[in-house]
């Protein structure tokens, strides 16, 4: 074990999402700390494992029946290195320190291969919004607002839509933003499209996860077209990632939520897809629907005492797990490879164990951190910013183009850097070098702060 992991087991026991981020930085980055002596002596990794700052507080609020509920809620600002901190504003029962510690260091070296001038941060709370009305969703956003509003800003923190947080969270966040700061400026991204929002910003992580995979299987002479892919997850990023496949010709058989999956062999197609967007951001129901109304469709319940997702389990060319953190484990790894697989493109954060990355890259399968997978959400939250400090909307054309070019330079970059520090091909490493020498680099530029 190394010093560093050795002193953040100790000094933050039980942060276990948290040391699994780590621990894979500090694995890919040995040959670049090797070379660059300065980087310990300076001692950069215990810098950057340690968030600049957190928050952790209170959140009332009242529910429909007029009880008194309380959550609580947190604010990681992990490294303003390279520019504001920025990253995933999360609503789940399993939200912790943790958690979003793992979130805002992954963010912190996705923001720096994204090319803008973003730093590391990550925020939420252990509320959980299904089941809630649209009331008690508001009412929650305004208190964790009441008090978020305290760290956040447009050259701050900027915080972005993740699980449980969606258009109709960020409106309410924004809209008591705007009452406490008497300010409309960019302090949130993924807002409506009349009132600051940028075109193709829901679609961006999904569809980046797209062109990101498309870049990787050129490398193999393979392309999208009539491929057969895995999709976990049915939110805002399974849903997209789904759509861009479809667009591109690829069979898309399954999706899911955490009460179960779907197998539709025949694949969703874009009617399909529309049922599923209506579904789940409109009627705010469950994937189990979906095989009531296309019945040739086979739902399979979640069955948390399997120590495998049957989900990974059928045959295909592409999976991309688009929902939560370590849903693929080795068990699942062996399944995916005994069925085909070529390609696995993490488009949710940290989907895959250490075990099953080691498998995947043992077995030659071409697979991709979400860290540069779905960095496509963030870049065009950046995009956003922009737009919104030149108070000007974008054609959905240039964002989306200028979201291709920006993955193809990410997938460029990590192909790059992993070659540069001898291991062709092996875009987990690429991403966590090309990362972390942007951000350490500019830490070292800044002097002890
Ligand atoms: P959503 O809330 O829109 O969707 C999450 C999906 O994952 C839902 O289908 C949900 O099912 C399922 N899910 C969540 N937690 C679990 C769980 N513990 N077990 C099984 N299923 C679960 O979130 P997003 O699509 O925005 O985010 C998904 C992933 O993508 C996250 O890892 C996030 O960090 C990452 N990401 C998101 C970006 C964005 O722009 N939104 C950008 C980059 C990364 P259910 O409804 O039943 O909870």
């Amino acid at each position: 074990m190394t010093d560093i992991i050795r002193t953040i087991n100790t000094r933050d026991p039980g942060e276990k999402e948290f040391h699994q981020a780590v621990q894979e930085v500090i694995e890919s980055i040995k040959p670049v700390l090797d070379q660059n002596p300065q980087y310990r002596q300076e001692a950069v990794l215990d810098r950057i494992v340690e968030p600049e700052r957190i928050t952790t507080f209170r959140v009332p609020w009242l529910d429909d029946q007029g009880n008194v509920r309380v959550n609580r809620g947190f604010n990681i600002e992990m490294s303003s290195a390279i520019g504001p901190y920025k990253g995933a504003l999360r609503y789940h029962p399993s939200v912790n320190q943790s958690i979003l510690k793992f979130l805002a260091f992954e963010q912190t070296f996705k923001n720096a291969l994204t090319t803008l001038p973003l730093g590391g941060g990550a925020s939420g709370s252990d509320f959980e919004p299904k089941g809630k009305s649209d009331d008690e969703v508001m009412r929650f956003c305004q208190s964790f607002m009441a008090e978020l509003f305290h760290h956040i800003g447009a050259n701050t923190d900027i915080p972005a839509p993740d699980i449980g947080v969606g258009a109709r969270e960020i409106g309410y966040l924004f809209g008591m933003f705007k009452k406490l700061s008497n300010e409309f400026t960019g302090a949130l991204t993924g807002k409506g499209i009349n009132w600051g929002g940028s075109l193709i910003r829901p679609q961006a992580a999904g569809y980046g996860c797209v062109y990101f995979a498309a870049e990787m299987l050129a490398t193999r002479n393979i392309g999208l077209e009539g491929q057969t892919c895995l999709v976990s997850g049915s939110g805002n990023v399974a849903q997209h990632t789904a759509e861009k496949l479809v667009e591109l010709g690829a069979r898309v058989v399954t999706l899911s939520d955490s009460s179960g999956y779907i197998y539709d062999a025949g694949g969703i197609d874009r009617d399909k897809l529309a049922y599923v967007k209506h579904l789940k951001n409109i009627r705010r129901g469950r994937i189990k629907d979906y095989a009531e109304k296309y019945p040739s469709t086979v739902y399979t319940n979640a069955d948390y005492s399997l120590d495998y997702n049957p989900l990974w389990s059928h045959r295909a060319v592409c999976a991309f797990p688009c929902a939560t953190q370590n849903e693929i484990n080795d068990k699942d790894a062996y399944n995916l490879i005994n069925n085909n697989i070529k390609l696995v493109c993490e488009g949710a954060s940290m989907p895959c164990t250490p075990e099953a990355v080691d498998i995947f890259l043992e077995r030659n399968v071409l697979f991709a951190s979400g860290k540069a997978a779905n960095a496509g959400g963030v870049a065009v939250s950046g995009l956003e910013l922009v737009q919104n400090s030149m108070r000007l909307n974008w054609m959905g054309e240039e964002v989306d183009k200028r979201l291709q070019i920006i993955m193809k330079d990410i997938h460029n970059t990590c192909l790059g850097a992993a070659e540069q520090y001898g291991t062709p091909g092996n875009y987990v490493n690429g991403a966590n070098i090309a990362g972390f020498v942007k951000v350490v680099e500019a830490m070292l530029d800044q002097g002890l702060v």
